[in-house]
């Protein structure tokens, strides 16, 4: 009987003007409100624009706030960056860290994810670490070797299941409408968790959630969060319209 409640995390990308992250907000917190005690622990990351918005939209809902990343310094001269203390000052309780969006566009390695994920967690963050091969790593039959690297590096070696969730993203997989099978995504994450074990010791790997994350949509969300090592669903496309990210949470109550 695993003791981890699945995380049905919505990741909103650079996508959503006030009004529309209103609307998502509280479409959501009124679903949550009317279905009582839920199966699974919800999740938004809105744009750093929009955190302070959709948290007063979400005042008293038990839906957490989340963002995108963080810098890896608590303050300082880093025009643009965005620290993980402010985030906590602005009710997020998780930062995703380490997106394959971020680890290409911003040249991000494991060593920076490594370094803002144990910055999130001494701000009291909990980081969403992920890791995920390209399509050209699966191909050469790279997978497990790239994902044991990532969680090598980009894992602050002092995690507890308390503070660290991490995300398996195959990069090919995400806004394509592709994901691998059910078995394979399964394999990929029972070996995450012995990785962990390596990391951080069995009995936190044991606790801690490892999400799917690639194209998860209401169609595939029931098989995909029934595996036995998956903890939930880190959810981009689908996340934004609230039917179908209500719909992915649903199918928890179906495992
Ligand atoms: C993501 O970007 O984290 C993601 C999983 O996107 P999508 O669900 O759109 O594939």
């Amino acid at each position: 009987m695993t003791t981890r409640k699945p995380l049905i995390a919505g990741n909103w990308k650079m996508n959503g003007l006030g009004k529309d992250g209103d609307e998502l907000a509280k479409n959501l917190a009124e679903r949550i409100k009317k279905a009582g005690a839920a199966p699974f622990e919800m999740l938004v990351c809105p744009p750093f624009t929009l955190i302070g918005r959709v948290g007063e939209a979400l005042a008293g809902s038990t839906i957490a706030l989340g963002a995108q990343d963080c810098h890896s310094k608590a303050k300082g001269a880093h025009t643009g960056d965005v620290s993980a203390p402010m985030l906590a000052d602005l009710g997020c309780r998780y930062v995703i860290v380490g997106h394959s969006e971020r680890r290409t566009d911003h040249k991000e390695t494991d060593a920076t994810v490594q370094a803002k994920a144990a910055a999130a967690q001494v701000a009291g963050l909990i980081p969403i670490v992920c890791v995920g091969e390209t399509e050209a790593e699966r191909d050469q039959d790279q997978t497990i070797a790239v994902v044991a690297r990532q969680v090598a590096g980009s894992v602050p070696k002092d995690s507890t299941a308390a503070n660290l969730v991490v995300a398996y993203e195959p990069v090919w997989a995400i806004g394509t409408g592709r994901t691998p099978t059910a078995a394979e995504v399964q394999d990929v994450h029972a070996r995450i968790r012995r990785m962990l074990a390596e990391a951080i010791g069995a009995g936190e790997a044991a606790k801690t959630r490892i999400l799917y994350g690639g194209s998860m949509k209401p169609g595939n969300a029931a098989e995909l969060l029934a595996l036995a090592d998956v903890d939930g669903g880190l959810i981009g496309g689908a996340s934004l319209v609230a039917d179908d990210f209500w719909k992915i949470a649903e199918a928890v109550s179906k495992r």
